[in-house]
């Protein structure tokens, strides 16, 4: 299995949960051989391998792929994990600043998946299984974010898409959609009083931790979740269902 962006957050805690399975993992990184290597040396089992992409390059995503199908002897599984969240409020940044921040999201959130999964397609047989990890903002709007919230419901109309373009060769596509998960990418937004405004967003009165996003990932990944394909997954602990 290969799962982007997996040096930390919920791709690290994905490719823990699929090595103790006894899977052999891709663990995809663009910029931290460091983290890679290590949390490839903690896996469970052996065989793993650290591969480095810029998933938004055509080119390094293409390579990347064809490294883990030659070291893996193919791609059963993808996770499309690796992502960006930037802070771009339309009232406060340059127009020049605005369109940035538009192409690179775009660029990562949604043609880097799009790159890796017309890639590893070719090297996928039946019951291979693709898993996006989108969010809740693709839904929800994110409203100094609204790049990331574009680019996640773009991931989520991908996923549908190719659930139907897939399914003839017994390929199931699926997505996964978080609210606020505990990873380096929100540290900020948890802070102080808009940290506990979140977290009581969830009657749990907290926000999730990868380890539960990485376990419907598995279920989604898994041979019995072919009737799952076509299915987002909102996984946000009963949040915004208070009237
Ligand atoms: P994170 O920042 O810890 O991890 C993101 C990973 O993506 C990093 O390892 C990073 O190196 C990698 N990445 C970024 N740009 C890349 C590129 N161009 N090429 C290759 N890799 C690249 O954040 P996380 O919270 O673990 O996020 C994982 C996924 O979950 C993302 O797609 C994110 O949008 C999504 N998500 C996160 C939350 C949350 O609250 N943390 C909520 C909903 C969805």
């Amino acid at each position: 299995m290969l799962v982007t962006g997996a040096s930390r957050g919920i791709g690290r805690a994905i490719a823990l949960a699929f090595a103790a399975q006894g899977d052999r993992v891709a663990v995809h990184h663009r910029n931290s051989p460091d983290l890679a290597e290590r949390l490839r040396a903690e896996l469970p089992g052996d065989g793993h391998v650290v591969v480095r992409a810029d998933v938004a390059d055509p080119a390094q995503a293409r390579r990347m792929t064809e490294e883990v199908a030659t070291a893996l002897g193919g791609i059963d599984v993808l996770v499309n994990n690796a992502g960006i969240f930037v802070h771009h409020p339309i009232t406060e940044v340059t127009y020049e600043e605005w369109q940035a921040v538009w192409r690179e999201t775009l660029d990562v959130n949604l043609i880097g998946p799009a790159n890796v999964t017309w890639n590893a397609v070719r090297h996928m047989g039946r019951g291979g299984r693709i898993v996006n990890v989108s969010s809740r903002g693709a839904f929800r709007g994110e409203p100094d974010s609204p790049a990331y919230g574009a680019s996640k419901a773009g991931m989520n109309a991908m996923g549908q898409s190719l659930a139907i373009a897939l399914a003839p060769l017994g390929i199931a596509v699926a997505t996964v959609a978080p609210g606020f998960v505990e990873t380096d990418m929100v540290t900020e937004h948890l802070k102080g009083e808009r940290g506990d405004a979140i977290r009581t967003q969830s009657p749990f009165g907290r926000v999730a931790r990868p380890e539960e996003i990485a376990a419907a990932v598995l279920y989604l990944a898994s041979p019995a979740a072919e009737w799952a394909s076509g299915t987002i997954v909102d996984l946000n602990g009963a949040s915004y269902l208070r009237s």
